[in-house]
């Protein structure tokens, strides 16, 4: 599948940060301050959205219709990548939901491409299990831990470009005690527990990460406003009904004071939470800048 080149996208070498996902609207779980953070610093951050999301939610029939959710939900993709200071979003456009039937090599050498055009020195993707156990989120996550092995192999795939080797590779956690906490506060406020749609595929008590798996943990709470804004540019997705919208702002800002991940490369020691690790960027030089 062809990947779409943008013109911002040129502009990512060395100081990129790559973040691997299935859906527009994945950046704002868990990571979108974190990569924020970075971008503040001059990183170029860089989304793939594997789906466009056009089997997704539509808030609001005066928003889209289900032929229009896939560009609808591109231009929020894109609206809340400015927001945030990121690269325009690059879009694969394989069917939402059926990320899982597309051939693994084949979407495997489409992030290939991407890493050894854009030349990431950081990747982010999804955990093992999705989070919660999305099966376009498993897909997406077994397809950049075997791009990031293939992208470095000058023998595989020549063509897709010069190989690359990322310097760390990051995967997303939801801690079990952050799920833990916004379940209880939706029912605090007479909500539903999060039900993860009809998607999960795990069981309850395999959501998310184990606390003592997160190896880095970034401070965001001083991001909230711009990343908030973020999340409502998904407007299909988050309408006034939505529950994330309808606690009071101070509770939704008590979920968000810590972006957590969990460093896979370089493989730090079983358990170790990296105490140096305040951010995605951390240890790596900031990118230069021809025009600050
Ligand atoms: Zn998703």
């Amino acid at each position: 599948m062809a990947v779409d080149r943008h013109e911002t996208n040129d502009l990512a070498g060395p100081g990129a940060l790559l973040a691997v996902f299935a859906h527009p609207d994945d950046e704002e779980f868990g990571t979108a301050g974190a990569l924020l953070a970075c971008a503040d610093r001059g990183v170029d951050v860089v989304l793939v959205s594997a789906t466009s999301g056009e089997a997704g939610e539509i808030s609001d029939p005066s928003l889209a219709t289900p032929e229009t959710l896939a560009g609808v939900r591109e231009d929020e993709l894109k609206t809340a990548c400015t927001l945030l200071g990121f690269a325009e979003p690059i879009f694969l456009r394989y069917p939402d939901g059926g990320l899982s039937a597309v051939e693994p090599d084949r979407l495997r050498d489409d992030v290939v491409a991407l890493i050894r055009r854009l030349q990431p020195r950081v990747v982010l993707t999804f955990d093992a299990n999705g989070g919660y156990g999305h099966p376009d989120h498993i897909a997406i996550h077994h397809a950049t831990i075997a791009a990031l092995a293939a992208a470095g192999d000058p023998t595989h795939r020549p063509d897709l470009g010069a190989h690359h080797i990322p310097d760390k590779l990051y995967v997303t956690a939801y801690p079990r005690s952050g799920i833990e906490q916004v379940n209880a506060d939706f029912v605090r406020y007479g909500f539903p527990p999060v039900s993860f749609g009809d998607v999960q595929t795990i069981g309850a008590d395999e959501l998310g990460t184990p606390d003592d798996r997160v190896t880095t943990i970034v401070p965001v709470a001083h991001l909230w406003e711009r990343r908030w804004a973020s999340l409502r540019a998904h407007r299909t997705q988050y309408g006034a009904n939505s529950p994330f919208l309808q606690v009071p702002e101070e509770v939704a800002r008590s979920w968000l004071v810590h972006d957590s991940f969990v460093r896979l490369h370089p493989r730090p020691e079983p358990g170790a939470r990296l105490p140096d690790e305040s951010d995605l960027w951390s240890g790596l030089p900031l990118p230069e800048r021809s025009n600050p």
